[in-house]
């Protein structure tokens, strides 16, 4: 079964009932405290991927993404001016926008992140979370959490172990004086009114000293975290929402955050879902260490059916790996082409189910729309073959593929093709492996020097091949390079070597076979015979 069907059952099994009633609720966020990483989209990809299923049953429900703009601004990113040092402290939204062109620091980044989201074809619907707090969504909660603060305070100590002072109030205000938040400290609560002291002293910002009294209702305060994450299960009427598995280790966050909404706020935890991590270069990626890609990167360098095809492949509980700069990206899409040409072949009813239903929901952005699903029963010219294409100049890519599909492409093989084309190009621009790029320099590079006489002499038997065959596919040509050296007993390494010296002037290159099948007969004629014509320096 593919994992998101597996959770839906167990997710319906104990909130059905409620879905009878009203539309279910999934719910994820992200705090825009700079450029979201590429790690933040397991948990985004996650729910969505929950939510096509929900979709594809025909389950009404609703899938909340929050882009929790109130978090303290913590750390400035090295990509933001350091006299952003100055706002922290503050609210994200109330730090200014670092192109003083959008509304505030954490719309500047989201607009990038949303319009990523959006593109990846997910569906989801945003807010805003300092929009809820000003509206007063929060203040029944913010009541409840100063009124039980005592509770609150044992929930922390029984479940995490950590210990907060009897004076402990869990909210803090806005300075009224110095405008930050992380900096004040609740002294009393009578009802209507807060009595605060500005003069907190964190890792990274002290307050100005300022003391006074104001409502901490419509927008005025924030709830602590894991208070807060309870508040927002209460007041979206969340039915399942995951985090990673971090926050349900013992004393995890989560667990203090469940207890927190049911005995505190009094409504029964969302539907629990844990979920792995993304790794980078074998290291866990986290936004603020800012290493890696951002989300928005991926999202540019890869097609949307793609990107999806690797976020959901893995069961939540597995770790993807994600290396960008190697083999990855055409082993992703010689994955994908697998699947999907077994998924619209003959023997179609072999297929193993779950697998069907991988690929639907890969492209659950198709169904959802109500589009035909067999549009995308095209042929899928291979992606490093693409990318080797582009790198030919004098080759004609649409009648190279119609050669290898044998067959006209049709309007959707061609758009397929387009599509291919402008992401191998990316792909050979940032992250291809530098033996995949190359050039075929237009006279005998200097490197042929390189080549020994049993060199020369194998290229000259395989110009007179080709001479005498000049229509000679890339197979049969990789098949005579093979056979002939193990008959002349040459090492194939060095015969390859030989090749790519003479054409490219690097001694790696793409498939030989490939190489010679696309390159003018003549001009192969030639240059093999003016470089076997060089004499031995070495
Ligand atoms: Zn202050």
């Amino acid at each position: 079964m593919f994992w998101g069907d597996d959770i839906i059952a167990k997710f319906l099994t104990e909130y059905g009932e409620e879905a009878k009633k009203r539309p279910l609720v999934l719910r994820d966020e992200k705090t825009l405290s700079g450029r979201p990483h590429i790690g933040s989209l397991r948990s985004f990809v996650m729910h969505a991927t929950l939510s096509d299923i929900l979709t594809s049953r025909d389950i009404p429900h609703h899938y909340f993404y929050e882009i929790n703009d109130t978090d303290a601004f913590d750390s400035v990113p090295p990509y933001v001016p350091q006299e952003f040092s100055e706002h922290l402290g503050k609210r994200l939204c109330d730090v200014p926008s670092p192109d003083s062109k959008a509304e505030n620091y954490a719309m500047f980044f989201a607009q990038a992140y949303l319009h990523a989201l959006t593109a990846s074809g997910y569906f989801f619907e945003s807010y805003r979370n300092s929009e809820k707090y000003s509206e007063g969504a929060y203040d029944e909660y913010i009541r409840l959490a100063l009124e039980k603060r005592q509770q609150i305070r044992v929930i922390y100590q029984e479940v995490s172990g950590s210990e907060k002072p009897e004076s402990w109030y869990p909210c803090q205000v806005i300075c009224d004086q110095c405008g930050k938040i992380a900096t004040t400290r609740l002294t009393g609560f009578d009802g209507k009114k807060v009595q605060y002291v500005c003069d907190a002293d964190t890792k990274y910002v002290k307050g100005c000293g300022f003391s006074g009294k104001k409502s901490p209702f419509r927008g005025n305060a924030t709830l602590p975290w894991k208070v807060e994450w309870a508040a927002k299960f209460c007041m979206m009427k969340v039915d399942l929402e995951g985090a990673g598995k971090d926050h349900y280790a013992a004393g995890g966050s989560r667990l203090v955050t469940n207890r927190i909404c049911e005995e505190i706020f009094g409504r029964k935890h969302p539907f629990d879902v844990r979920h792995e991590f993304i790794l980078i270069g074998g290291a866990k990626m986290s936004s603020s260490a800012g290493t890696g890609a951002t989300a928005s990167e991926v999202f540019a360098l890869l097609p949307r059916y793609i990107f999806r095809f690797m976020m959901i492949q893995k069961d939540v509980m597995q770790t993807i790996n994600f290396s960008p700069e190697g083999d990855t990206i055409p082993i992703l899409f010689d994955q994908y082409d697998e699947i999907c040409r077994d998924y619209f072949s003959e023997a179609n009813t072999e297929m193993k189910d779950h697998k069907k239903r991988f690929l639907e929901l890969t492209h659950a952005d198709v169904t959802r729309k109500h589009e035909d699903f067999q549009q995308l029963n095209r042929f899928l010219p291979r992606f490093i073959q693409v990318a080797f294409f582009v790198q030919m100049p004098h080759v004609d890519i649409y009648k190279k593929f119609e050669e290898i599909k044998g067959a006209p492409l049709c309007e959707l093989d061609r758009a397929e093709l387009d599509l291919r084309i402008e992401y191998a190009k990316k792909w050979l621009e940032v992250w291809s492996p530098e033996k995949y790029i190359f050039k075929i320099h237009e006279k005998v590079p200097e490197s042929a020097d390189l080549l020994d006489s049993h060199d020369r002499e194998f290229l000259k038997i395989l110009a007179e091949f080709l001479k005498k065959q000049p229509d000679a596919t890339g197979e049969m040509i990789q098949t005579f390079i093979y056979e002939r050296k193990t008959a002349l007993g040459l090492d194939s390494a060095k015969v390859f070597r030989a090749i790519y010296l003479s054409l490219l002037g690097k001694d790696s290159g793409p498939k030989a076979g490939w190489l010679l099948e696309a390159l003018d007969n003549q001009f192969l004629l030639q240059r093999f015979e003016e470089v076997s014509k060089i004499s031995f320096h070495g």
